[in-house]
């Protein structure tokens, strides 16, 4: 069952997308050579705690940590640990965060240093496929508008392996609700998006190929073949002529700029 949300409880879920966003951006200037992603995971719980809000991922489903930290060719659910970050490293964040009963969601793919070309690209096409979807999001439209966007950019015009096994999915006073958003699909198939849909988008996205698996940690997703993964998430509402994105990236894409271990993906 679809929950539609009302005007008001979208401007409660949009004050903890806002939450999100600035977790993130408290986390950016950490995210160097030699520092332990535990740490991160730290000032990210510390962060939001003190904005009176509960981490959204924290005991969920069992899962300790309020951050999802996953390295390279981890695709998503990754543990935060003592591991350190080293130079090359691609880290992709996700964060929940519970505010007023309501979750917001938003994952985004941080890169240390220099990477291969090839590497750099996957994050741009990732992230530009996250907008790619976005624009579909209106209302009248179908939610396979939305998952053939993002598969065509990705797979059609760029070879890349489209997950198939996690989707994005409705968010509200569940972190996780109806419908499904997968990112891959048919134009004009799925449900019909209506007002007061509220959806997490999430594109992830493999270097190589599509097929994962999960390691004996019991969360960590990885690609099979060990290349590369990206991984970027917007909480969104449908509109009439254009979805209004909820969560943002600006607040994080400025401290990227004040980060000098970290590179910029436009
Ligand atoms: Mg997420
Ligand atoms: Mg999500």
């Amino acid at each position: 069952m679809i929950f539609y949300k009302t005007d008001q409880e979208i401007e409660l879920i949009r004050q903890s997308c806002l939450m999100v966003g600035k977790t993130h951006e408290a986390i950016v200037p950490f995210i160097k050579p030699g520092v332990k992603t535990l740490r991160l995971d730290e000032i990210a719980e510390e962060y939001i705690r003190d904005q009176g809000a509960v981490p959204g991922f924290k005991g969920y489903n069992g899962f300790p940590y309020t951050l999802c930290i996953s390295m390279n060719e981890e695709v998503v659910h990754g543990m935060p640990s003592e591991r350190e970050i080293q130079p090359g490293d691609l880290l992709s964040i996700d964060c929940g965060v519970l505010a007023n009963g309501f979750y917001g969601d938003q994952a985004y793919t941080y890169c240390v240093g220099e990477v291969e070309p090839e590497v750099k690209q996957l994050l741009q096409v990732t992230k530009a496929s996250l907008y790619a979807g976005i624009e579909h999001a209106v209302i009248g439209k179908r939610i396979g508008d939305i998952c053939y966007a993002i598969q065509d950019m990705c797979e059609r015009q760029h070879r890349y392996g489209v997950v198939r096994e996690l989707v994005g999915h409705g968010i509200g006073r569940n972190l996780h609700e109806s419908p499904d958003v997968p990112n891959y699909g048919r134009r004009g198939r799925g449900i019909k998006l209506q007002k007061g849909l509220v959806i997490a988008i999430e594109p992830m996205v493999n270097l190589g190929r599509k097929e994962i698996r999960q390691l004996d940690d019991g969360w960590t997703i990885i690609a099979r073949d060990r290349k590369p993964s990206a991984h970027y998430e917007h909480t969104i509402t449908v509109g009439k002529e254009k979805a209004d994105i909820l969560t943002t990236f600006d607040y994080l894409e400025e401290a990227i700029k004040s980060n000098a271990e970290l590179t910029e993906i436009d």
